[in-house]
């Protein structure tokens, strides 16, 4: 069901050798193109037009009434109502101890240079619903931009045609929850269009954030620089980093729990024990034939973006998960804090066997929008600090810039930009000494 590859004894670089999503992101633009068109073109009509093509629903229109909100946070189950408001509450701990304080540095007497933080004024952010409904992101988009201070919050989910065309109650419920009264039905690229260019029903934003399939990531980086977004965050993926001492029934339950997304998730387990990967595999076959989606998590492991990598060692074995850079990883070892502090690749790190990935998922008060496909060496989940800009104010006085003044001449006269320089004279009546 799951492959494996033998890495012991290889010198290779693991880069090559490793289990990796088809995820052509490049590919897909070409997919998104004309969808982008048509919204800039025709608004509203387009997305109505698109959706109902790719969801097979008919909206009316794309914005969600007030009152469908008001009714899903009155039909939300009491049992998913506390623990929505255990994960906000746990989300809005960590999430505020990441706000970013406004500071000042004294570069010399009378010159100081301040770095503000200030929030994007207004986000999309997408919530994902395809093959599964992900209330619990609404919550990992929300609670950063609201602890960010972002005033304006738009929220969109795909329009869910087993809900008679609306977005998924537990969604809307979640929204309501949060305050979020600005929400669409509108999914996949089209959404993004919507949030990047506006239309009759939807004021443009500066910033989209948020997980989703390779249509939405596509549309992502089609519109990136006329809008913000965060990293693109495809389908899910999780590495667990093991040792002998780790439980193979645990081992399994979470790599199972990562290829219920869907069929494109990737779940890879790295091991030095020929014995845990055996029991891992065993426990696969008995766990996979009784999980729920069974088909969806076979079809997961058994792609070519899952597998058991065999290592000589952990020396190996954080070789090899620093080079896969996991959205998610686990590190099920004697000592997994040792293990940890040498990880330098990953989204986010699950430390020892009561820490599961699924934890992070709904209620760790950590965030589930986190980098995939390799792109955690380059980037970082969400967090306050993805919707926050930094604004350096710079104040000199007299002195101060006359302390520098010759410098500054004679850098910009290298520079072949004497402008520059005279910029500084005419504040000096036209002699620096020194320049
Ligand atoms: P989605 O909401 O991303 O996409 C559904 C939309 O895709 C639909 O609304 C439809 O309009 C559009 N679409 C479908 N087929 C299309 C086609 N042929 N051409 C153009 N558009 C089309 O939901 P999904 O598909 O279930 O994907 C969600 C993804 O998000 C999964 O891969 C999941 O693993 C991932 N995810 C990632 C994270 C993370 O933090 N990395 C968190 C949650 C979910």
């Amino acid at each position: 069901m799951i492959s494996r590859i033998d890495l012991r004894g290889s010198l290779d670089d693991p880069r090559d050798l490793l289990p990796r999503a088809d995820f052509d992101v490049a590919a897909a633009l070409e997919k998104v193109r004309p969808i982008a068109e048509d919204v800039h073109h025709r608004g509203v009509a387009a997305l109505i037009e698109i959706t109902e093509r790719f969801d097979g629903v008919r909206l009316e229109s794309t914005r969600v009434p007030a009152e469908q909100l008001a009714q899903a946070l009155e039909g939300l189950d009491p049992k998913v109502r506390a623990a929505l408001e255990e994960s906000i509450r746990r989300a809005r701990l960590v999430h505020a101890d990441q706000r970013r304080e406004e500071h000042t540095t004294q570069v010399v007497p009378g010159g100081t240079v301040t770095q503000r933080w200030v929030p994007v004024d207004r986000v999309g952010l997408y919530v994902p619903g395809g093959l599964a409904v992900y209330p619990s992101s609404v919550v990992m988009n929300v609670v950063p931009a609201q602890e960010a201070g972002v005033r304006g919050i738009a929220v969109t989910s795909p329009p869910q045609k087993a809900f008679g065309g609306r977005v998924h109650p537990t969604i809307l419920a979640a929204c309501a929850l949060l305050g979020v009264t600005e929400v669409y039905a509108v999914g996949g690229a089209q959404a993004v269009a919507m949030f990047a260019l506006g239309t009759e029903e939807c004021e443009p934003v500066n910033m989209v954030t948020g997980p989703g399939n390779i249509y939405v990531a596509a549309a992502k980086r089609y519109f990136a620089g006329r809008i913000g977004i965060d990293s693109e965050a495809g389908p899910t993926e999780i590495a667990v980093l093991a040792d002998d001492s780790a439980d193979p029934v645990d081992v399994a339950a979470d790599l199972i729990s990562q290829a219920e997304h869907g069929p494109t998730s990737g779940s890879v387990l790295v091991t030095d024990s020929v014995a845990l990967a055996d029991a891992v595999e065993a426990e696969l076959k008995a766990q996979v034939a009784r999980t729920r989606h069974s088909e969806r998590v076979a079809e997961a492991l058994g792609g070519r973006q899952s597998g058991i990598i065999l290592v000589d060692d952990l020396e190996q074995g954080l070789a090899v998960v620093n080079a896969y850079a996991a959205e998610h990883l686990e590190i099920q070892t004697r000592d997994p804090h040792a293990v940890a502090a040498r990880v330098r690749n990953a989204g986010a790190i699950f430390l020892g066997r009561f820490t599961p990935v699924s934890l992070g998922d709904y209620a760790a008060g950590s965030n589930h929008v986190l980098p995939t496909g390799g792109c955690a060496c380059h980037s970082s989940g969400l967090s306050v600090q993805t919707f926050l800009r930094g604004v350096q104010v710079v104040e000199y006085d007299r002195e101060a810039l006359a302390g520098i003044a010759a410098h500054v001449v004679n850098l910009a006269n290298a520079e072949d930009l004497p402008g520059h320089g005279d910029a500084i004279k005419a504040r000096f009546e036209w002699s620096v000494p020194g320049a």
